[in-house]
């Protein structure tokens, strides 16, 4: 394909909708078992919640004011005229079946919402789930998005992450043969794993069946166990130039046919504690994208063969 770089989301949307299409975050008021006891307490050694809940997707509204909120925002600051409706904060299939789908089905209400996508770990899923978010996907977009953070059971247990790559496999897998959309989120840069290691969990990545992923460098935000283990004893982060590199090659190395939603990582100034680019959005992904053209390189590059379902063979961390 002519001038392609790698398979950008926002494209991919333009394609599908004819249109603008934005995301509009909102807080159902969910929480998560790795905060609330059921698998672990403290959750994630990176997650401040609040560092990616949007001012408009606070609980102190109720999910279709959200949603109005956020519409007449991306409107006014986008002109954006479509939307999905992302559950993002904790785990968004934390409850029973029959108040999800009363909950999703009324997101949908709103005229110009198209879609849904929604975030939750893999242990939060189950047939009953996958069935109800099947049947939904008949009558609109609707994504399910992963946090896979690492495909290393080592740094899974360091982060507290409360499940093992196993876990995250199997319901990936699941929800694919539900005929489900996929998203995986994925952070770069967790100190115990090197940089090669990194690079090399593209080869389980290209074998899970994901259509979207999310590639996230490490942020520590305040607040957090992985920020007092940064004050304690510093580790390295990645800066704007290494990161430019680095997604350059992992990008090589992941199929080309997944989509790509986010190349690098956000968390609001006041929260982040490193590292701190001091760049705005469209500098951090232009940037990757000249750099990109001047190597004439794209994503999927360097893969070998086709993505298949057989397991891949990883170094150990
Ligand atoms: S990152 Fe997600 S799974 Fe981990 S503690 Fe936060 S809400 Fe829970």
């Amino acid at each position: 394909m002519a001038n392609f770089i790698y398979n950008a989301y926002g494209r991919y949307l333009q394609e599908k909708f004819g249109t603008r299409v934005h995301k509009v975050s909102v807080h159902a008021g969910f929480t998560c078992p790795n905060r609330d006891g059921t698998v672990a307490r403290g959750g994630c050694t990176y997650c401040n919640i609040v560092s990616f809940t949007p001012e408009n997707a606070r609980p102190r509204y109720s999910v279709s004011d959200q949603i109005e909120k956020g519409i007449a925002f991306l409107k006014l600051r986008f002109a954006a005229k479509k939307f999905l409706v992302y559950f993002q904060p904790y785990s968004n299939t934390y409850a029973p079946v029959e108040h999800l789908e009363v909950l999703f089905r009324d997101a949908l209400r709103h005229p110009e919402v198209v879609g849904l996508s929604i975030g939750t770990r893999p242990d939060c899923m189950d047939d009953e789930k996958f069935a109800m978010l099947a049947e939904l996907a008949q009558e609109t977009d609707l994504t399910l998005e992963f946090g896979i953070e690492s495909v290393y059971d080592e740094t899974l247990r360091l982060i507290n992450r409360g499940h093992d790559f196993a876990c995250t496999r199997n319901a990936v897998r699941r929800a694919k043969a539900f005929g489900l959309h996929v998203t995986g989120h994925t952070i770069l840069g967790f100190p115990n794993e090197t940089r090669e290691q990194m690079l090399a969990s593209t080869e389980v990545i290209n074998t899970l069946g994901l259509d979207i992923l999310k590639i996230h460098n490490l942020h520590v935000v305040r607040h957090t166990e992985l920020a007092r283990q940064y004050e304690r004893q510093p580790f390295q982060l990645f800066t704007f130039e290494e990161w430019r590199d680095f997604v350059i090659r992992y990008l090589e190395r992941l199929s080309p046919e997944i989509i790509i939603e986010r190349l690098y990582g956000d968390a609001p100034a006041e929260l982040l504690l490193a590292p701190r680019w001091n760049l705005s959005r469209a500098e951090i992904v232009q940037g990757i994208e000249k750099e990109m053209q001047r190597r004439k390189t794209h994503q999927g590059r360097l893969v070998q063969h086709s993505p298949s379902y057989a397991p891949a063979v990883l170094p150990q961390t």
